[in-house]
């Protein structure tokens, strides 16, 4: 069992506070999804967890070490990053890019035969063989991010952190990936963090929710104990209705609240 805790975290960007006192404990084996309007600060935490930023106050340990003291490989080993907005500028094969995702693993010969496993491994699970040997460049937004997701599996990570990855999906491509997010948690004991905006696809891909607002934590708990009304109001400021379904449940936005 692996622990990712952030204790009182604060964070000001050009003057403007961001994070102000976030403490939030994460576990192996569940998949948990950061929600919150546009500048919640969703990113930022995650930037914060994953060691890409350092707080001003507060601090974030993963097993009871403090990230700034792990070494920059093996925290690359252990958390594995998907961005927000990914730049490929460079024309790289599918496959090549997905190797990068080996990067900490390395040794000076380059790509040996268990890597060239686990980059098997990843392209299939993000469904990318028949884009394989495709230029990135000529890929669909869409396509891409499940590029993103491979690289980020083809390392192997014990936790995942991903900002929107299902953003671009197509409805077919995205539930398919947030099945890809659970069986990494529930069947390989990931931690998986995810944040996202669909509320309808958090609830049935998360274990657990939290919901950031004015850079606090408003709710965290099971998606039936923090997607509520009055979390919703407060988080993004619109009247919702939650309607149980086969799945679970589903969120419907009625318009903006009061
Ligand atoms: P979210 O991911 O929830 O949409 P972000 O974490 O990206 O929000 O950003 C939170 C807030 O911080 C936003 O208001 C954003 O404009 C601001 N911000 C992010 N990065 C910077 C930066 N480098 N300098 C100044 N402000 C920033
Ligand atoms: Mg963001």
């Amino acid at each position: 069992m692996s622990r990712l805790q952030a204790e009182h975290l604060r964070l000001a960007l050009a003057g403007k506070p961001i994070l102000n006192g976030i403490d939030a404990t994460f576990h192996s084996g569940e998949v948990v999804a950061i929600l919150g309007a546009n500048g919640a600060g969703k990113s930022t935490l995650l930037a914060c967890l994953t060691g890409l930023r350092t707080p001003d106050e507060g601090a974030v340990s993963l097993d009871g070490a403090q990230l700034a003291q792990i070494p920059s490989r093996l925290r690359a080993r252990r958390l594995g990053f998907i961005p927000q907005t990914p730049e490929i500028a460079w024309g790289l094969e599918v496959r090549a890019l997905v190797g990068l995702g080996r990067t900490p693993w390395l040794g000076a010969r380059g790509l040996g035969a268990q890597d060239e496993a686990a980059v098997e491994r990843a392209l299939s699970a993000a469904d990318l063989h028949p884009l394989s040997a495709r230029d990135v460049t000529t890929l669909s937004g869409g396509e891409r991010a499940r590029v993103l997701i491979a690289r980020a599996l083809a390392g192997e990570p014990d936790w995942l952190l991903a900002d929107e990855p299902l953003a671009g999906l197509d409805p077919r491509h995205q539930l398919d990936a947030a099945d890809l997010f659970r069986r990494m948690a529930h069947e390989r004991g990931c931690g998986v963090i995810v944040t996202l905006h669909d509320l309808t696809l958090a609830a049935r891909l998360a274990d657990r929710i939290l919901v950031l607002g004015s850079g606090r934590v408003l709710a965290d708990g099971t998606p039936q104990a923090a997607l509520t009304p009055e979390v919703l109001a407060m988080a993004y400021g619109v009247e919702a209705k939650i309607r149980d379904t086969p799945q679970g449940f589903s969120v419907e936005i009625l318009g903006r609240w009061g």
